[in-house]
């Protein structure tokens, strides 16, 4: 194992922050994977799995069995961890700017196009190269205005060229499940099945370019401008990057992340990262993949106590009771339920709602919104 270390652009005099990067197995060996945790600063079981992957990772490159690439960032996000009001982490959005940790990534299609378009050619493997090769020199040219700016940089260039981008988060109160982009989902399929996922959020556009999705869809983009521009060239999805959600933030437990980080290992041996005598077993998938457009939000239509009838990964039909919302003072009650039916996969964490406040999301296989599908 090799540690790098990345020196963020400083925000703030006498202050420098840095990435550590964990390095097992060589480059350009037989793939590569680059998986990072807790890029939301509060967003914890992530970091704990990746203690786990460091671990085993370790053993494994001693034995001789890792045969890729494989990098892992447990703390992705310096900046979030140094925020704090009152003694409550606050890891979701940077203080300074108000911009959303997983937002914002660079939108890298056109220029890399542009880079090579010219050169594409036959070979699927060659134009793989050839992106790659585009991207690096992409994100080599960014110019950093602020300090967030460069850690987004630097997390991009671990991971841009990778086969495999693992990106993980955690809700609030959840199952765990996944967002990968709609192209990728057959590649994803047995990490979700492996991972025991009770969703898997499909998009090709999520909005604002979240972390995942920057890293992923140049690769559909660049299929797609060749296409149009009439050019017959094989472009892989050469990049699957997830966004794997490991449950609701207080759900920090050896159980839970030594499992999590065995399933991960999993997916790189059936992937060819690790050696592997025989294939892992794929456990069936627990529910269907559905538009990540497909999310429907229960909300509170006005303040106050929130009582669950279903757990986070319950399956609802249409009309059957989520949630009580409670005033006490004026006696109304409402009980909210899915209008399209479907997996309940995350809900507040929280036994108190402002009104308008997310209750809880199901997963439902109708398209029911668009534009900007992420919450904030
Ligand atoms: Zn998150």
């Amino acid at each position: 194992m090799e540690r790098h270390e990345h020196t963020l652009k400083s925000g703030c005099l006498g202050t420098r922050r840095t990435v550590s990067s964990f390095h097992f197995g060589a480059p350009d060996s037989g793939g590569k994977a680059y998986i990072q945790a807790s890029l939301h600063a509060d967003e914890l079981p992530g970091m704990l799995v990746a203690w786990y992957l460091k671990r085993e990772l370790n053993r494994l490159e001693a034995e001789g069995c890792v045969t890729g690439e494989i990098i892992v960032v447990p703390q992705a996000n310096p900046i979030g961890h140094a925020q704090a009001l009152l003694g409550t982490p606050l890891g979701r959005f940077e203080l300074a700017s108000g911009n959303n940790f997983n937002r914002h990534y660079p939108r890298l299609s056109d220029a890399v196009y542009a880079r090579v378009k010219e050169r594409l050619g036959a070979d699927a493997a060659g134009n793989t190269r050839l992106i790659r090769a585009a991207i690096r020199s992409e994100l080599a040219l960014r110019e950093d205005e602020s300090e967030l700016d460069s850690q987004r940089t630097i997390l991009m260039s671990l991971a841009a060229d990778a086969d495999i981008v693992l990106d993980l988060h955690c809700d609030l109160h959840a199952a765990l499940h996944v967002y990968t982009g709609t192209p990728l989902w057959e590649q994803c399929a047995p990490l979700a099945r492996l991972l025991g996922s009770s969703a898997q959020l499909l998009a090709t556009e999520s909005g604002d370019e979240p972390f995942d999705e920057a890293c992923s869809q140049t690769w559909w983009h660049i299929r797609d401008r060749c296409l149009a521009d009439g050019l017959e060239v094989p472009i892989d999805m050469a990049c699957l990057a997830v966004t794997v959600e490991l449950r609701g933030q207080r759900q920090v437990s050896h159980a839970l992340a030594s499992r999590d980080a065995a399933a991960i290992l999993d997916f790189l041996r059936l992937r060819g990262l690790i050696h592997s005598a025989a294939a892992p077993l794929l456990p069936e998938l627990r529910f269907p993949a559905t538009p990540l457009a497909g999310s429907e939000n229960l909300k509170a239509p006005f303040p106050g106590l929130v009582c669950f009838h279903v757990e986070p990964g319950d399956v609802v039909t249409v009309g059957q009771p989520v949630a009580d919302i409670i005033d006490p003072l004026d006696d109304t009650v409402v009980t909210l339920s899915s209008a399209y039916g479907g997996m309940v996969y995350a809900v507040s964490n929280h036994p108190y709602a402002m009104a308008g406040a997310s209750v809880a999301k199901v997963a439902t296989n109708s398209v029911i919104k668009s534009g900007k599908l992420l919450s904030a």
